[in-house]
């Protein structure tokens, strides 16, 4: 069977299924060690509770709506919970078997199940019935508290999930999970992000592939053309190998041009830079020839953890990848938590549509103790390296002002504890909102530079949330409103005497690298892995080409035709070195 979704992470991956859906997280048996055992029975216990505090609101409101008499369904729900049956044996399971709650439970609603209905009574049939609601119940709260921990997964395999949250990414190890397939998600969600900086292949937006896949099955991802199969004939397995030692090959022929100094034909430099999620991903940036790092996105710091990180740990991570990188800059961007990167542990309040909402910029000014801390960390990291400090989410200059002024209260924190940090850091600004590009001029005149965030920029310019597969089909970079910011971005940057970087998704895709250069753009931040092939576009033209290009294209207003514009000259590039 073959399915068609969303290319987002390049490459193939062929390998077993590990399923994840999303009822069957928690069933998934798991063996635990000795010393989690009372854990595991106390995440039990508490889902228990938990469900029980449902069942006596659910019954209150009952009584209310519909009186009395209807207490008694939720009363009969609670007795149930309480239930040696199920409560006592599921601790049985997990205590003698030592395994996962989740598991447990579901053995015993499967045990009940299977004796009751075998009785030729209609009531038992119904009391069946109700014992397995109870047990779902039970086993969302399991759900909330319990996900499958991806640091678990032993063996090599390629992952399929309903979704997958920016929390899980920090989870997964490479080496065992060689691809991954979900049922939603659009291009550059966070996890699609994370998958390309990880290199593993994955397609997302594919609708219905966590009910199609039963676990073991033989999957084959194609991340570059978007496509999965499940349990292929053999030749489109051996075609795929193929395909796979060909990507090795090129990829070990790209890498040779780590050395090679970015610049054009014509002798213009063009800054190559890396986005991180981590101190671990420093080395591997450089690995692929970066010039720095363009974004560090370090709110990843604080995902799946159920305290706030101190300042000394803060400052040690970011201080790791400014003294790996010295003397060549890394950009540190202050935390961008809210939207798909949420820390419920936190005490944020998680609101609705957060991509809207209390999300980048907004929750420091909103927690200015929380930025404070990160910015302390980041200033004393400034001495350790080439450090710059950027903002995200600015949507005009009330907040940079708001921002600077903290900033400015911590640096002189700093100066009187008698604290190193580099007095001249530059802070710049993200540029992701439309408000922020139709303000460009005062912003640009009160940063050190510009670094514009295509995947958010694209996201809130049509509306379109970046995570959802449903309107995927009008997240477009090529579209002429982005690509005529992106020009009034630049010239405001230039006006102001400061530079304007691209570190959004659109800088990794080499369909992009001529007109980004064409409209004036000469740093460029991206995923690792895909320097090589940016480079090698670099270094095969000239920006009177790239300007010819960026003019053409400006004349255009059909996306299609823009995109036949831009594919034409890559391509011709790729033809030509190629071979
Ligand atoms: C962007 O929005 O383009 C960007 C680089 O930031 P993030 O993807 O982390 O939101
Ligand atoms: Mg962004």
């Amino acid at each position: 069977m073959k399915f068609k979704g969303i290319p987002a992470s390049p490459g193939t991956a062929i390998g077993r299924a590990y399923l994840m859906s999303e009822e069957s997280y928690c069933a998934i048996k798991r063996n635990i060690a000795e010393n989690r055992v009372k854990k595991e029975i106390s995440r039990f216990k508490k889902a228990i509770v938990s469900t029980e505090k449902d069942f006596k609101n659910a019954r209150n409101k009952a009584v209310e709506d519909m009186g009395k008499k209807y207490a008694s369904l939720f009363d009969a729900y609670m007795l149930i919970l309480k239930d040696p049956l199920l409560y006592k044996d599921t601790i049985g399971i997990i205590t003698e078997e030592k395994v996962n709650a989740g598991y447990a439970l579901q053995s015993v609603v499967d045990h009940i199940t299977k004796t009751f209905s075998m009785l030729d009574d209609e009531y038992m049939r119904d009391r069946v019935r109700d014992i397995q609601d109870v047990g779902n119940r039970v086993m969302r709260h399991l759900l909330g508290t319990g996900r499958v921990n991806l640091k678990e997964i032993q063996t090599r395999v390629v992952l399929v999930a309903h979704a997958l949250h920016p929390s899980d990414a920090v989870e997964i190890k490479k080496e065992n999970i060689v691809g991954f397939a979900t049922d939603v998600g659009g291009r550059t969600s966070h996890i699609v992000i994370m998958a390309e900086s990880l290199q593993i292949p994955a397609v997302v937006g594919l609708k219905r592939i966590s009910r199609e896949v039963s676990p073991g099955d033989l999957l084959i991802i194609d991340g570059t053309e978007g496509v999965v199969y499940i349990n292929p004939e053999p030749e489109v397995v051996r075609e795929y190998r193929e395909k796979k030692r060909i990507e090795e090959k090129t990829k070990k022929k790209l890498i040779k041009l780590k050395d090679r100094p970015s610049v054009t034909l014509c002798g213009e430099k063009i800054e190559v830079e890396a986005n991180i999620e981590s101190a671990v991903e420093a080395s591997t940036a450089l690995e692929y020839g970066a010039e720095g790092i363009g974004l560090f996105r370090t709110e990843y710091i604080y995902l799946n953890r159920s305290e706030l990180p101190s300042e000394e740990e803060m400052y040690e991570r970011i201080k790791k990848v400014a003294v790996t990188l010295k003397p060549k800059p890394v950009i540190v961007r202050t935390v961008d938590l809210g939207a798909d990167k949420l820390s419920d542990q936190l005490g944020i309040k998680v609101e609705k549509n957060t991509f809207m909402g209390l999300r980048g910029i907004r929750i420091c000014l909103a927690y200015p103790s929380l930025f404070k801390i990160q910015l302390r960390a980041i200033l004393r990291a400034s001495a350790e390296g080439n450090i710059m400090l950027m903002y995200p989410m600015i949507t005009g200059v009330k907040e940079v002002n708001s921002a600077n002024h903290i900033l400015e209260e911590v640096k002189e924190d700093l100066r009187n504890g008698g604290i190193e940090f580099d007095e001249n850091v530059k802070v710049g600004c993200m540029v992701e909102t439309p408000a922020a590009v139709m303000d460009i001029t005062h912003i640009a005149q009160m940063s050190d530079f510009l670094s514009i965030g295509t995947n958010d920029l694209i996201q809130y310019t049509f509306a379109v949330d970046r995570v959802l597969e449903s309107v995927s089909y009008l997240y477009n970079p090529a579209d002429i409103s982005i690509i005529k910011m992106i020009k009034q971005i630049d010239e405001a940057a230039y006006a102001a005497g400061i530079w304007a970087g691209v570190c959004g998704e659109m800088a990794s895709d080499t369909l992009y690298t001529e007109l980004l250069i064409g409209l004036g753009i000469r740093k460029l931040s991206m995923t690792a892995s895909a320097i090589p092939k940016v480079k090698q576009i670099i270094i095969n033209t000239t920006v009177q080409k790239c300007r010819d290009l960026a003019q053409r294209v400006l004349s255009l207003y059909q996306p299609q035709e823009i995109v036949d514009q831009l594919k034409e000259s890559r391509d011709l590039i790729f033809s030509d070195t190629d071979n």
